[in-house]
């Protein structure tokens, strides 16, 4: 009796707490999320004013949609000369490089003019999808390896090219913002910057942060759960958020380098590891490469990380690569396929 009386007090306690500590804002073209433990409450006006001060920077120096940005500037002397950048930008460019090396392009930093020929920039959606030449054209401007990055400046050597980082300034964002909270004492934290999440310590003592991967079919579900450890950053690319609809079609925001158009046949991937920058590069590049491939680009150059895919058909297949697989919990679903890659089913 006792026992039922602690417990029903409990029930009450807990229907009865404020909701966990959160403040949302809007910077670098997402939402931008940042949480904390219940008994670390009152450090929320502080964080909340250092990581929105280091985001509103970054947004400044990597924007394509201002003239005067960093980036902006490397692609308006595309062709001409190299432009010096801050050394940030330029480990940024080269963590950029590194991963389209490792993918074997699959990921490509230089990717600006194939997004604008597919309406992604600019006029979004209108147009219908674009001509061959047209493609053609984009296609030849898009190559990494005339991206060239030293100690001192970056050079996009052939005219007509672009850098576009929409495929890891979000995850670099998280790790700048988590680097600069933990250098002014913060302990426990977690930071969402457009599905770049990175956590810092516990949500309450003894307890892991945990996340939700969303359904990628339906936006109010969700697909599973995950416990981070501390240091943990986990990035999501999907096609079920941006997109354009052209000539009554829906294509994704991804684009394959290597043929020049929309990636179709994922509906998301999910990356975990050590940092959000390698994490969101990772998603964008496994989202191009597909389940196969991409797990074995993974664990070839990658093995501190792990990954989770959805291939966009019906019914709903989850991929998950071993290291993955004892800790994501899928929602009970008979529905949902779950298969451990490299495993017998
Ligand atoms: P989200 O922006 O939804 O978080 P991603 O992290 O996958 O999704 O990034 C998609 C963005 O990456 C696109 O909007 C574009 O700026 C850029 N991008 C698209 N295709 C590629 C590619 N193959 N390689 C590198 N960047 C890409
Ligand atoms: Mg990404």
């Amino acid at each position: 009796m006792k026992y039922a009386v602690v417990i029903l007090f409990c029930g009450l306690l807990a229907a009865c707490r404020p909701p966990p500590p959160q403040r949302t804002f809007l910077v670098m073209g997402t939402f931008f999320s940042v949480q904390l433990p219940r008994h670390r409450a009152d450090y929320m006006e502080p964080v909340k004013v250092l990581s929105a001060n280091k985001l509103y920077e970054l947004e400044q120096q990597l924007t394509i949609f201002r003239d005067d940005s960093d980036i902006s500037r490397l692609n308006q002397t595309a062709g001409t000369e190299p432009v010096e950048l801050p050394p940030p930008i330029l480990r940024l460019l080269t963590a950029a490089r590194r991963h389209a090396e490792l993918s074997a392009g699959a990921f490509d930093p230089t990717i600006g003019p194939l997004m604008q020929a597919w309406r992604f920039r600019g006029g979004l959606g209108s147009g219908g999808i674009p001509t061959e030449q047209e493609l053609q054209a984009a296609a030849e401007a898009v190559d990494y390896r005339n991206l060239m990055v030293d100690e001192r400046a970056a050079f996009l050597t052939r005219p007509g090219m672009a850098v576009d980082l929409g495929g890891i300034a979000k995850g670099y964002g998280v790790d700048e913002v988590c680097r600069l909270l933990a250098s002014h004492g913060v302990a426990d934290v977690l930071v969402n910057l457009g599905g770049n999440i990175r956590v810092l310590g516990e949500s309450a003592p003894g307890k892991p942060w945990r996340v939700a991967v969303r359904h990628p079919f339906d936006p109010q579900r969700t697909l599973g759960w995950l416990a981070l450890q501390p240091g943990e950053a986990m990035a999501t690319s999907g096609n079920y958020e941006q997109f354009v609809k052209l000539d009554g079609e829906r294509y994704s925001h991804i684009i394959d380098p290597r043929n020049g158009w929309p990636v179709a046949g994922m509906a998301g991937v999910t990356v975990l590891g050590p940092a959000a920058t390698d994490a969101d590069a990772l998603s964008t590049s496994l989202f191009v490469l597909g389940v196969e491939e991409g797990a074995a680009m993974l664990a070839r150059h990658f093995p501190g990380y792990a990954a989770l895919f959805v291939p966009d058909r019906r019914p709903l297949e989850v991929h998950l690569t071993a290291n993955l697989a004892e800790r994501f919990v899928v929602i009970d679903d008979p529905a949902i396929k779950v298969r451990v890659i490299g495993r017998a089913p």
